[in-house]
């Protein structure tokens, strides 16, 4: 059966047409679904009883299980999802000052491969569609009765390996009849694929592109993320300006400090240079060390010493808050480790 959260607005308008229903009561479905967060057709007690039960013979809710939830001391709270076919998804809920945060997941693994990442190692199963992207900030939403104010597709998953389920569940996140997050507050992390950052610039859709940078040599860089082979530090550093042409958007460039690897003043004057005159913000990103992991996380010293150099040659830089570091929140970790249990 369909899942009825894979549809944005529109697309479920036509759906209902389809059905012979008038395409306004696919807007009072939208609003049931995405303003009210109801677990059931049953609750949508402006329908017809006829039209509820249509809508159960047609569509499923997509309704997540939690499997597991962990609470860090930080107020972090990391949840496991049964996404309803044995596989299970990660999602991260942070607090901040701003407001509620979560970074969410993209994919049922990863086909990637970068070292320093958890979900390394975990097959490659499927892309998640639409409605599963979306399902994670409704089933968030309900279990802790919040508001999530900003996404960051940041969890397990390439996002632009997913590009049309990515695209789509991003209008159904925006859409103002429904979760109306601002598109200003989701963004997009990318390893770095060439062609769909070229895509996603003619998209429109005023979100924040990420990009995991992490190194500024292609040697390092092909040793840390393998997509670097396929799409060097040129190739994606003019993609990069040339998103910024096209949408005049500003970009964040992640980088995850590596002790001894990535962290040293001859790194800092490389990632000058690739970001001269360009509209861009680094993240800093003290690594987090996984189990058989190659890198190390670098010394506090070293990250401040980094990030003062960007910022004394006019490149703002911040260091990202380490949150939950003791619920194994780097993305990947905590599917891996249940996975084993
Ligand atoms: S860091 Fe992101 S893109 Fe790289 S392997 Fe992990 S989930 Fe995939």
């Amino acid at each position: 059966m369909k899942n009825i959260k894979d549809y944005n607005l529109d697309e479920l308008k036509e759906e209902f047409i389809n059905l012979g229903e008038k395409p306004f009561r696919a807007e009072q479905v939208f609003k049931w679904i995405y303003e009210a967060n109801v677990t059931s057709f049953d609750d949508m007690t402006n329908l017809s009883l006829e039209l509820r039960e249509k809508l159960k013979n047609n569509f499923t809710m997509c309704i997540y299980k939690i499997i597991k939830k962990q609470e860090s001391s930080d107020g972090t709270k990391k949840y496991l999802f049964d996404v309803l076919d044995g596989n299970a998804i990660e999602t991260v809920l942070m607090d901040y000052k701003h407001g509620k945060s979560l970074c969410i997941s993209s994919q049922i693994g990863c086909k990637m491969g970068c070292k320093f990442c958890a979900s390394t190692g975990i097959k490659f199963e499927r892309n998640l569609s639409s409605g599963e992207i979306v399902e994670q900030v409704l089933a968030v939403q309900r279990d802790e009765n919040i508001k999530i104010s900003n996404v960051v597709f940041m969890g397990i998953g390439e996002p632009l390996d997913n590009y049309n389920n990515v695209v789509n569940a991003i209008k159904i996140l925006n859409n103002q009849k429904g979760l109306s997050i601002g598109a200003r507050h989701i963004s997009i992390s990318t390893s770095g694929l060439v062609p769909m950052i070229y895509k996603l610039a003619e998209e429109n859709l005023q979100s924040t592109l990420s990009i995991s940078l992490h190194a500024t040599t292609n040697e390092k860089r092909s040793e840390m993320m393998p997509v670097n082979n396929r799409y060097n530090i040129e190739e994606l550093m003019q993609a990069c300006k040339d998103y910024i042409k096209t949408t005049n958007r500003r970009i964040s460039f992640e980088y995850a400090l590596a002790k001894d690897n990535n962290d040293n003043l001859e790194d800092a004057k490389r990632l000058v240079n690739l970001l001269r005159g360009m509209n861009a913000h680094v993240n800093l990103i003290p690594i987090n060390k996984i189990k058989d992991g190659k890198f190390e996380k670098s010394s506090n010293e070293s990250i401040i010493k980094f990030r003062d150099y960007l910022n004394s040659k006019g490149i703002v830089a911040t260091i990202r808050r380490e949150l939950g570091t003791d619920i194994d929140a780097a993305c990947g970790q905590l599917r891996r480790k249940n996975l084993k249990e």
